[in-house]
Order: C-alpha cells, then sequence, then structure tokens
C-alpha cells in the first residue's frame, strides 16, 4: 500500500518509473535505472542469466550462477564477491522495494562474472554487452611481516598459471594465461623487507628494498593464493627462531615466545558441563600447566593472556600475541555437544571454511562467546567481513605451519585420552583470525561428557595434556632448527 501511494505521488515520468536496456546475447532486457546512474540489480543480474533470491529478513540479494556468488543489499559499498570483497563508488540503496547500485558494480563485479563486457550509452540509455572470455583474475594484495621474513600474499579469485623472474631489487610474477584484473597499479608498503607491489598488463612486481633480499614464491590453494616470502639472504628460513636456535645459547634467553590463550573467562564461562564445571575453570587450569610445562622441554618466554578469571576480548588475546611478536599461539578449550556420549580431544586450525559440518559448529559456538561482531558475510555491514578477509590473509601465511602443530598436538593429545584420531580440523574461529604466526585452537576434552568432565577437574589429566601439548610443542619447533629445512610448501593444498 505504502508504495502504491508514493507512486501514485509521484509526477509522470518521474525516476522510479525510468528505464533502461540491457542487450545480451541478442536479446534486450529492461533494467530499472536512477537517472541513468544507478540500477537495478535484479532486472541486470536476471538479464544476464543469474538467479536473484532475496533475503525476506535483511533485504540482502543473493546472486548465483556460474559458480559465482555475489551479496549485495541497502548500505552495500563493500560487495563480497565469492571469497572476495570488492568496493563499488557508492553504496546500493533499495527505492520503492527495488534494490539499485551505482554502474560500477555492474561493469566491474556482475558483467566480468557473466562473461560480458560493455560500456554504458547514456544517449542511447543502453548497455550492448559483448562476450568477453572468462573473466579475469581478480587480485587481493596482503603484506604481512614476521620477523624474519615477509610474506607477500597474491590472494587470487581462480587458480593461475605465473612464471616469476627474480632481479636485483624486484621479483615479478607473470600471470601466463588470464588476463588480470589488478586491484591498484602501485601501492607502497611500510614494510622492513619491501617498499611496493606494482601491477602491469599481466605481471605483478613485488619490489625489494635493498639488494640483499632474497624472494621466493609458492602457491596455495582453497583459497588460491600466490605467496611471494622475501628474506635478507644468509637468514634462518622463516619458521626458524629469529633468535639463536635453542638450546645452543650461552646466554641463556629463550629463543622463542609462546603465547598461551586460556579460552573464556569473567562473565563468559564457556560451556558448562552436566556437573557445573566451568569451561573458563578448566581452560585457565590447563593453560597455567602448559606455561609451566613447556619451559622444561623448550627455551622458551611464555605469555599467558590471562592467569585469572577475567573477560578478554577475542580480537584482544590475538593482538596480545602479535605485539609480543610470539612465535606460536594456543587457545586452550574444552568442547561440548548435544551428544552426551562425543569424547575425546580436538585440535583445530584456521580456514574460512570449515573441513566438516560438526566443526563449523563447534566454530559457531567459540565465536560467539564475546565476540563483538562476528564475521559475517552479508552486506549489509561489510566492515567486519572485509576485516575478516584481510586478517584471514595474515593467518594464511601460516596456514601450513598451524595445520603441521595441529596434527603434532593431535599426535600427542591421542595418546593422552586413549581415544580414537578425531583429527586434526579446519574451522573460522574468531581469536586465531589476525594471528601473524602458526596459531591453533585445542578441545581438550567434552565437558558435556559426564566422565570427560570429572577429568577435566582432575590435576592428573590437566598434567598430562599439559605435558603432551608442551611435547608437541618442542617436536614442532625441533623441527624448525636451522639447518633441518624446511618442507617446500610448493604447490600443496592445505589438506
Ligand atoms: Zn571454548
Amino acid at each position: 500500500m505504502a508504495l502504491a501511494l508514493l507512486l501514485s505521488l509521484l509526477p509522470r515520468g518521474a525516476r522510479a518509473e525510468e528505464r533502461a536496456t540491457l542487450v545480451w546475447k541478442g536479446e534486450s532486457h529492461p533494467v530499472a535505472t536512477l537517472g541513468g546512474k544507478e540500477f537495478s540489480v535484479s532486472d541486470a543480474a536476471r538479464g544476464l542469466g543469474f538467479a536473484v533470491a532475496a533475503d525476506a529478513g535483511t533485504s540482502v540479494l543473493t546472486i548465483t550462477g556460474q559458480g559465482h556468488q555475489v551479496l549485495i543489499g541497502p548500505g552495500t559499498a563493500q560487495v563480497p564477491v565469492d571469497r572476495r570483497v570488492v568496493p563499488i563508488s557508492s553504496a546500493a540503496r533499495a527505492v520503492g522495494g527495488t534494490l539499485y547500485a551505482p554502474a560500477d558494480f555492474f561493469e566491474k563485479i556482475l558483467f566480468p562474472l557473466a562473461g560480458a563486457a560493455g560500456a554504458w550509452d547514456a544517449a542511447r540509455r543502453t548497455w550492448t554487452l559483448t562476450a568477453a572470455g572468462p573473466a579475469p583474475l581478480s587480485i587481493e594484495v596482503a603484506v604481512v611481516h614476521v620477523p624474519p621474513a615477509t610474506q607477500v600474499v597474491l590472494r587470487l579469485s581462480a587458480a593461475a598459471k605465473t612464471a616469476t623472474t627474480s632481479a636485483e631489487k624486484t621479483y615479478q610474477v607473470r600471470f601466463a594465461d588470464t588476463r588480470i584484473d589488478p586491484p591498484f597499479p602501485e601501492k607502497k608498503y611500510d614494510d622492513p623487507l619491501v617498499s611496493a607491489v606494482r601491477f602491469s598488463g599481466d605481471t605483478a612486481t613485488v619490489e625489494l628494498r635493498e639488494p640483499n633480499l632474497a624472494a621466493r614464491s609458492y602457491a596455495l590453494a582453497a583459497p588460491d593464493r600466490i605467496v611471494v616470502e622475501v628474506t635478507r639472504r644468509g637468514a634462518p628460513p622463516p619458521g626458524s627462531p629469529s633468535a639463536e636456535p635453542a638450546g645452543s645459547g650461552t646466554s641463556g634467553a629463550p629463543a622463542f615466545t609462546i603465547v598461551i590463550d586460556p579460552g573464556h573467562g569473567g562473565s563468559e564461562t564457556g560451556a558448562i558441563g552436566p556437573g557445573g564445571l566451568q569451561e573458563k575453570e578448566a581452560t585457565l587450569d590447563i593453560g597455567k600447566k602448559i606455561a609451566a610445562a613447556l619451559p622444561k622441554v623448550l627455551p622458551s618466554r611464555i605469555v599467558l593472556t590471562r592467569d585469572s578469571d577475567v573477560l578478554i576480548p577475542l580480537d584482544d588475546r590475538t593482538s596480545i600475541a602479535n605485539h609480543e611478536k610470539a612465535d606460536l599461539f594456543l587457545s586452550v578449550h574444552a568442547n561440548s555437544s548435544r551428544a552426551a556420549s562425543a569424547h575425546g580431544s580436538e585440535t583445530y586450525y584456521l580456514s574460512l571454511e570449515a573441513s566438516d559440518k560438526i566443526a563449523q559448529e563447534v566454530a559457531k559456538q567459540e565465536n560467539e562467546a564475546g565476540a563483538a561482531a562476528a564475521p559475517t558475510p552479508a552486506g549489509t555491514s561489510a566492515n567486519p567481513a572485509l576485516d575478516f578477509v584481510l586478517w584471514d590473509l595474515a593467518q594464511s601465511a601460516h596456514l601450513k605451519e598451524s595445520s603441521e602443530l595441529a596434527e603434532s598436538i593431535q599426535t600427542e593429545l591421542n595418546a593422552v585420552s586413549n581415544t580414537g584420531n578425531r583429527g586434526i580440523k579446519q574451522a573460522p574461529f574468531r581469536v586465531l583470525v589476525g594471528a601473524t604466526m602458526p596459531a591453533v585452537l585445542v578441545e581438550t576434552a567434552f565437558i558435556s561428557n559426564p566422565e570427560e568432565e570429572k577429568k577435566l577437574l582432575s590435576p592428573e589429566f590437566q598434567q598430562a595434556v599439559a605435558d603432551a601439548v608442551a611435547r608437541a610443542v618442542a617436536r614442532f619447533f625441533a623441527r624448525r632448527q636451522p639447518g633441518a629445512g624446511r618442507p617446500a610448501p610448493a604447490a600443496t593444498p592445505i589438506p
């Protein structure tokens, strides 16, 4: 009724009745427009052959087709496209129940996804599109310095063949068979090893700050990335301690800094067992025991994110680790399940996609705890999603090591809990997002299981878990001694 009333009040020929035309594959499709500047998202998307679904609650449109997904709603200026976020020149807005977006939403996002290209003809009020071949590869760049290396992460919209060239002060990645849609021509970075990243033609150039730097690159999948790793020549390979090697020091200075994060705390209890044990109590006890056990097996400096019953926001926990320049971040939790029989330990590392439905559920529970803003891909509040993507890039440089550490911990914990391998899992834990070092989350046991709740209360079990984790961490670093070499991560998809 409100809409009909509004339309009846508009003078004839008012903006809401304007039409543009989109010509694609020989057919003309009418597209509602506001002044030839903004266009109906669903009219154009359907004309291009995409399916459009509207969320009744939020008015966010989900556009799908040809293996792509785009989310856009009123207020969206950072558009989630597949696994990327693409900025548009002004926010989408709803007028008279129709969602309108600026021209660049169509030209930069929708047309390329449909394999189409074409410019707006204002005089004829028409977009005449032609097949443009496969969509160009879009690229996001993140530069993360974790001593001793800088990682330049090129996150790609699809896998791509590349060829690399190393020169005195540059490292170039050429995209062989694909057109690319660079995020910028040049961006300068305030990084100790990398001064800028440039795009020109089919090539990305990483500018090195000094001649005496070495660069190499490798590919990662899911999501597709090219990681360029820059180190000083003769420096220990990344993942080795930047200080002197463990155990060989004469000064007695610890070689590693390890941040241990007892989950939850304060008003945020975490899961509660059938006998009343609160997760925050068990995680603090076990966290303190790990802190005591680690220096006995590894020369290390330990930082606890909390050593009392206080609430610490999730984001602050990784900030502490980043500030301390930690070599490793370890978050300690106790699992819960609706199935009272669920038992055993599980070790997680970060991924945007959970490795299975249950891992997703565990992450959801932990993320709800004290999260100021859980990452949502919805278009309405795009900034948290954008932050999430960028922070994920920070951790993505360490996914391989994180998975190795998780594997090492899980092997030890399986022996303690004497259960079948529950395995290592990937899940989008918010507490791991933003850690610029290998980071894992350990669910020590199921607090929801009456038997395991009793175990979590017992100092003996707590100690056994702490010792197991300490052994695993020591083994993880032992593999990273200079000379021990680092397994080449070339083109290995994350398991
Ligand atoms: Zn927890």
